[in-house]
């Protein structure tokens, strides 16, 4: 399933408030789909457009499926007419209104607030639900984004930048992604706190940005090393490295546009730890066609991990990997008594170490079997196929491991994902 979204949003962020009026294409005629909005959000206006006839739609609240511990949103079911006058209606098309204020997590969630609208910051991401997430994370989505905001504002999306323009009251700026991405990702902050600068990675606020600059030049270097190794990256856009002053929650990439919470520490003894930070970021770009709701998400996080460790080994010519196995291990087993890799999802907690740990321990082990430069050469392989496919999942990867490796690496790598218990299984 594909959904194109095009959205007119209007942002004030001295009110902190949001209004969107759009339409989405939802490419499959299904009779229901589920979307996940935040709950500050309220819904307007809501129809379905037949040719030029707009018909009615029954949208209601619903608890049928547990929305996802990641996002912070309502759930809601949506019907539509998918056939009218004998004809199927393929793609069903979706106008809607809405507005209101980011609601930050329920009190006692223990959820981070990854997305707000502050008068001097605007963060927005599937996981604030700012617009209809759609629930079946199978889906991808195209976008069109017209943003009316403050006129002394600047602004960054997952998009191409198309245009922008500055009025009296209002700055008004678009943005296309015609590639099928996970999210619609939209940053904003006053100019006059803006760091810009072309040659820099980073985008941020001046006193955020200025200490991260340093990493700059690592940054230009290992991601040749990472072209090198596993093909052009999976998207068109710039690289660049998004600093707000979100303090909890981490990063996450969004083509190519790495958004991190407070940015990276700058202690000397954490230099190599946080350019394998980035670098696993980075490497998302290849690898984040994974579905997050399914345990082939274990396929973009364990691979993340592993190009990134592998390739600040070669960086910084140190010890740098087998102190990081050494490190994993350890880490691995503080976390107890974990259920397989197969049988978790990435909203359960255990999943972060199941994904990162194991997973990078699993990938690793085949690793070592069958020798690293004959691995390393096969993953470059499955990266390439990566940034060529619509999605990506543990089945495929398996497959491309027997076909290079052999059918032993195969049911090695099964054996692995299918372990439940304490650390790493026994072979
Ligand atoms: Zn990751």
């Amino acid at each position: 399933m594909s959904v194109q979204y095009d959205l007119s949003c209007k942002i004030i962020p001295q009110e902190g408030r949001l209004r969107v009026r759009g339409t989405a294409i939802i490419s499959v005629p299904e009779t229901k789909f589920l979307f996940v909005l935040n709950r500050g959000l309220k819904w307007k206006n809501v129809s379905q457009r037949i040719a030029d006839e707009i018909l009615p739609v029954n949208l209601q609240r619903t608890d049928e499926r547990k929305v996802p511990g990641f996002y912070n949103g309502e759930l809601w079911g949506l019907e539509a007419t998918v056939e009218k006058d004998g004809i199927k209606q393929e793609p069903i098309v979706i106008d809607f209104e809405y507005g209101g204020q980011i609601h930050p997590p329920k009190k006692g969630s223990k959820k981070p607030t990854m997305g707000y609208i502050k008068s001097d910051f605007v963060e927005l991401a599937c996981y604030s639900a700012w617009y209809p997430v759609p629930l079946t994370m199978t889906a991808y989505m195209k976008f069109h984004i017209t943003l009316e905001g403050p006129p002394n504002w600047t602004w960054e999306a997952n998009g191409e930048n198309s245009s922008s323009e500055v009025f009296d009251k209002t700055s008004v700026w678009t943005w296309n992604q015609e590639r099928q991405v996970n999210d619609i990702t939209l940053i904003g902050m006053p100019l006059r706190d803006a760091h810009i600068d072309p040659e820099s990675f980073f985008w941020g606020t001046k006193r955020m940005v200025s200490s991260q600059k340093m990493f700059d030049k690592h940054i230009h270097k290992i991601r040749g090393m990472l072209e090198n190794w596993l093909g052009p990256r999976g998207t068109e856009a710039p690289l660049r490295f998004v600093i707000t002053p979100r303090q909890l929650g981490g990063a996450y990439n969004r083509a190519g546009m790495v958004v991190v919470g407070g940015g990276y520490p700058t202690e000397s003894n954490l230099h190599n730890a946080v350019l394998q930070a980035m670098s696993h970021e980075i490497c998302h770009d290849w690898f984040c066609k994974a579905s997050p709701l399914t345990y082939d998400n274990w396929v973009d996080e364990a691979l993340a991990e592993f190009c990134s460790i592998y390739i600040i080994d070669d960086y910084v010519n140190d010890d740098f990997l087998s102190s990081r196995i050494t490190k994993t291990n350890e880490r691995l087993e503080k976390a107890g008594d974990l259920p397989a890799i197969r049988n978790l999802v990435r909203e359960q907690d255990e999943s972060y170490a199941a994904f990162y740990f194991r997973g990078f321990l699993l990938l690793n082990d085949v690793a070592e079997s069958v020798g690293i430069t004959k691995f390393r050469k096969t993953i470059g392989e499955f990266a390439r196929i990566c940034t060529q496919n619509e999605s990506i999942t543990s089945e495929s990867f398996l497959d491309l491991i027997q076909k290079k490796l052999g059918k032993e690496s195969r049911s090695r790598m099964e054996k692995w994902l299918d372990y439940s218990g304490e650390g790493v299984p026994e072979l």
